[in-house]
């Protein structure tokens, strides 16, 4: 093996992805000192989603108190729901206080990830350096690359197009006329800020998102000298928003009246905002409350009814030089496209390149009927090997941190006990797909598989649910927060390896 850095050694773990998840895993073994570790992160810069949505808006929808570490609490948040740069800012802190950057190398786009049975190892190559490492940990996320609307057309447009999660910064927008595709969590936080700056703005919505209230203010500071003096203030306040996020969970349906409440508050808030029937009729969702992300604004709708901006709903039949023509023929002129068209969440391009022991890729594994994970976090046929924020892991409501502090939790364990016991693991097949079948059973019925919609949490193909995990919150740690062996076999020797190839 060659290596620009790393002259061949076998490390005791590599992880893919300086994001949250990544970092937070770099942290736990930081903080216990003695793993050689390393993180290839193909960008020039830790944060993840939060260094890549740049986007004029962009900011979080789950509390910042609850949406972020545990075991690094931050007294100084400025607003309950904060912004991107805060945000990013408080990840870069993370890895410069907690001496993670030294073990990062950056601009490593992972392009091959194998293991290699013979040396009990995976083998890694990224940006041309090769590593090696006895455990490998996948944190590249699910949210991590764009994907543009497949309409027919889109290459030829000749003016600006970009998606949201790769904002053109360079352009100067002010005074054209944009087109936005796409009115998910990004969409409605991108429309205020752009309305304010454009000459026309047409924002083109296939199906009508639930909004709430968005219940923000700014700390004062005596609150946040308050959470900086007694940190058991901060504590009990993260606990208060981990519970009230918890408890508004109505897409189990197992309390209709949490179903009924939270779609009166959405539909109050519609009425209340916007007066014409005609454009609230088109913004009434045709499917149940909490299907899709129920989003919060308070500047969404009041946005759309400004006079240079217009909400179309007929559908988009093609993209042409100069716009965009809609299902009734009309053709909108435009400058530019954003397309807030989301992400490849379902199959995340990361699971082609990792391959297991029997030379197959996690896509071609999970293709095959094995979608899923033992524990949302290992996979049958990769020994060694975690993924963070991988199947079953996303949340409708909730903090995805307190999901990846709790596979932290796991892996951390299972790291420990594979380099102090010299044992190879992964889940038998038949626990995997037990275990696999367990979350299914919890999804069926649920307003994820039976609401109405179509969305990025259901397999296309298999119209499972495989992006989300069907429980609360504390359910998935209860479960899944700490690594037993005994779930575990050892890798198979070569004679088994022998029969399953042929
Ligand atoms: P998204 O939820 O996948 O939304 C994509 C939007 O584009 C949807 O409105 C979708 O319409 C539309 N769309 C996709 N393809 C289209 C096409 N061919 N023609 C017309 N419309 C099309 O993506 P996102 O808004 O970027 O959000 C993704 C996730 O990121 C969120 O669920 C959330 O987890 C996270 N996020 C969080 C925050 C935050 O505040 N924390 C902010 C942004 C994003 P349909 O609904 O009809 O499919």
């Amino acid at each position: 093996v060659t290596s620009a850095d790393n002259e061949g050694r076998v490390r005791d773990a590599i992880i893919i992805g300086a994001g949250f998840a990544g970092l937070g895993m770099a942290v736990a073994f930081e903080r216990e000192g003695l793993i050689d570790y390393l993180i290839l992160e193909r960008a020039g810069d830790v944060g993840g989603a939060w260094r890549d949505n740049t986007y004029p808006g962009a900011a979080c929808d789950i509390q910042s108190h609850l949406y972020s570490y545990s075991f690094r609490p931050n007294p100084d948040w400025s607003r309950v729901f904060a912004t991107q740069p805060e945000i990013l800012a408080y990840l870069r802190r993370t890895a410069e206080e907690e001496g993670i950057r030294p073990h990062i190398r950056f601009g490593a786009d992972v392009t091959s990830a194998r293991w290699n049975s013979r040396d009990r190892c995976w083998d890694v190559t990224a940006a041309g350096s090769e590593y090696r490492a006895r455990t490998l940990i996948s944190a590249a996320g699910h949210l991590s690359d764009p994907v543009y609307p497949d309409i027919p057309g889109l290459q030829t447009f000749a003016g600006r197009l970009f998606h949201s999660a790769r904002w053109d910064h360079e352009f100067e927008l002010r005074g054209t006329r944009v087109g936005l595709i796409g009115t998910g969590a990004s969409g409605i936080q991108i429309v205020p800020e752009l309305a304010d700056v454009v000459a026309s703005l047409d924002v083109f919505q296939r199906s009508a998102p639930y909004i709430v209230p968005r219940r923000d203010r700014e700390y004062t500071v005596a609150e946040k000298r308050m959470f900086a003096r007694v940190p058991e203030t901060a504590q009990n306040l993260r606990d208060e928003l981990f519970w009230y996020n918890e408890s508004r969970f109505p897409q189990r349906r197992q309390v209709p009246s949490f179903i009924e409440q939270i779609s009166s508050v959405a539909r109050d808030h519609l009425a209340s905002q916007v007066p014409d029937p005609a454009l609230r009729a088109q913004l009434t969702p045709d499917y149940e409350i909490g299907c899709k992300r129920i989003l919060i604004s308070n500047d969404y709708y009041p946005a759309l009814q400004r006079p240079n901006v217009r909400l179309r709903t007929e559908g988009i039949a093609r993209i042409d030089e100069t716009g965009i023509v809609l299902g009734s023929g009309e053709h909108v002129d435009l400058d530019v496209i954003v397309a807030a068209t989301g992400f490849e969440a379902v199959e995340p391009p990361i699971s082609r390149v990792i391959v297991g022991r029997i030379g197959r890729s996690l896509a071609e594994t999970w293709d095959a009927g094995m979608e899923g994970a033992y524990a949302c976090t290992t996979v049958a046929g990769f020994p060694n090997f975690f993924i963070a924020l991988g199947p079953n892991t996303g949340l409708g409501a909730g903090s995805m941190i307190y999901m990846a502090e709790t596979q932290i939790g796991y892996v951390r364990e299972a790291v420990a006990y594979i380099l102090a016991t010299g044992a190879t693991v992964e889940p038998a097949e038949s626990a995997q797909r037990r275990y696999v079948e367990s979350v299914h059973r919890r999804s069926e019925g649920t307003v994820w598989t039976a609401g109405g919609c179509s969305s990025w949490y259901l397999h296309p193909r298999s119209g499972r649910l495989t992006t989300l995990w069907p429980d609360f919150m504390s359910q998935f740690r209860r479960e899944n927060g700490h690594f037993s062996p005994s779930d575990y076999v050892s890798e198979p020797d070569a004679g088994e390896l022998a029969l399953q190839r042929s």
